[in-house]
């Protein structure tokens, strides 16, 4: 299916292989094991120059387009679908949301640092009045002097020991305005705290968890966007997010069906290749049927977001399906391989674990849902339906 794929494209591809292969596949049971992925990994990513993949030339990054992202995604997920989860963040999510807000000062000072990876963005909007449920968020910007005063707190933030935070909150301006903001918060502000982070059932590897905000001084320079609007104008950031994500769970069900195969032609029971039984071969046929379905929608929408042609409530489809289909696989190849699978030793457990973790991460997959819904019944992708 991928004859339309430029040199570059391919040339992207064959390196994230080699990556994922030799660096990312021999420690990913490691990653998942000890919460942690090793410094030298990461640099090993930045010298790729995976960090920058997505950002523009002009801030340090090579531009490269989404389908590129989702190759790369897609391939490293295979080896380690934690690991590629928390590179689509640093590689999509935080730099597109400064490239779409920021003003050239801005760029120019946190760009080039996260594209060479000097500089690790998280992104924070969840509060537990639901992730994105903004009406009930409590952390609030609010004037002060010639600047700002940031009070509140956020869960669930990946990266929680990054150097800067992206934060999204209810924001007042100096005319007494409210509205929905994004501010930059730096590791070393007075007032601003990380707690512990929690352990997690699946994309581990990345500290994800709670970080907080007592009136922590915010100058005008920290605002990235409108200060009323910031935290809703940089949806399109999200939109090629939840591409990237889509393309991680495709590469973790993948990576599940490749180990599984491998597997199945090796073993024997009651006399036969495993393959011979069934559900065996009804569940690998069906994956790869169900995978094939995924990659050709996946790849048809990042070549549309490039374009400028991908329809309201694509992203979400893929984001929401594809999800949803790689814990389905999961779920079933896991169990041909009977107490192997439950078992550390063969860590592919993991995979199962993952592809749940993304079926939450960058909204649930119901969330997703009446999302496609209301695309189809009132013509708008709204999160909630409008009033009767
Ligand atoms: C591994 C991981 C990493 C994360 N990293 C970050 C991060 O870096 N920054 C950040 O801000 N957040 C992060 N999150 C939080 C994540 O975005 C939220 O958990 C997710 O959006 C769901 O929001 P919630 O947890 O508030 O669930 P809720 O909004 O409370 O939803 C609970 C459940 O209700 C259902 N539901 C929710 N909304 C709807 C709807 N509109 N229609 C129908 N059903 C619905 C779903 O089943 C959902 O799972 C991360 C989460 C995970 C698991």
């Amino acid at each position: 299916m991928f004859d339309w794929l430029t040199d570059d494209q391919r040339a992207l591809r064959e390196m994230a292989v080699t990556f994922a292969r030799k660096e990312v596949e021999p420690i990913a049971n490691q990653i998942d094991r000890e919460e942690k992925t090793p410094d030298s990994l990461t640099a090993k990513a930045a010298e790729l120059g995976l960090f920058g993949l997505y950002t523009p030339v002009e801030y340090g990054g090579s531009g490269a387009d989404m389908v590129s992202v989702c190759l790369v995604s897609e391939e490293i997920a295979k080896a380690s679908p934690a690991f590629a989860g928390a590179l689509t963040v640093q590689m999509v999510l935080c730099p597109k949301t400064v490239e779409i807000l920021g003003t050239d000062e801005q760029k120019q000072r946190m760009l080039p640092a996260s594209a060479s990876g000097e500089r690790v963005i998280a992104y924070s909007q969840s509060e537990p009045g639901g992730a994105a449920n903004i009406p009930s968020h409590l952390t609030r910007l609010e004037p002060d002097g010639d600047g700002y005063r940031l009070d509140g707190s956020k869960l669930f933030c990946t990266q929680a020991s990054a150097q800067t935070y992206l934060v999204m909150c209810k924001t007042k301006n100096h005319a007494g305005q409210e509205g929905y903001g994004c501010i930059i918060v730096e590791a070393g502000d007075e007032g601003f705290e990380i707690a512990p982070y929690e352990h997690k059932l699946g994309w581990r590897g990345t500290n994800t968890g709670p970080i907080s905000f007592n009136n922590v001084r915010i100058e005008k320079d920290r605002i990235l966007g409108d200060v009323l609007t910031g935290g809703i104008a940089h949806r399109a950031a999200n939109h090629a997010n939840v591409l990237a994500h889509a393309a991680t769970s495709l590469g973790c069900a993948q990576g599940m069906l490749d180990r599984t195969l491998d597997q199945v032609k090796e073993r024997k029971l009651y006399g036969k290749h495993m393959g011979d039984l069934q559900p065996v071969s009804y569940w690998l046929a069906e994956s790869h049927a169900r995978l094939s379905a995924g990659r050709a929608l996946l790849y048809e929408n990042a070549r549309a977001l490039e374009n400028g042609t991908m329809e309201p409530g694509m992203g979400s489809v893929c984001k929401g399906w594809i999800g949803d289909t790689a814990v389905d696989i999961c779920t079933k190849l896991l169990k041909l391989w009977g107490g192997s699978g439950i078992m550390d030793s063969t860590g592919v457990h993991r995979y199962l674990r993952d592809a749940i973790a993304k079926t939450v991460a960058e909204g649930a997959s119901e969330m997703h849902y009446a999302i496609i819904a209301n695309q189809l019944i009132y013509g708008k992708p709204y999160l909630q339906p409008p009033a009767a």
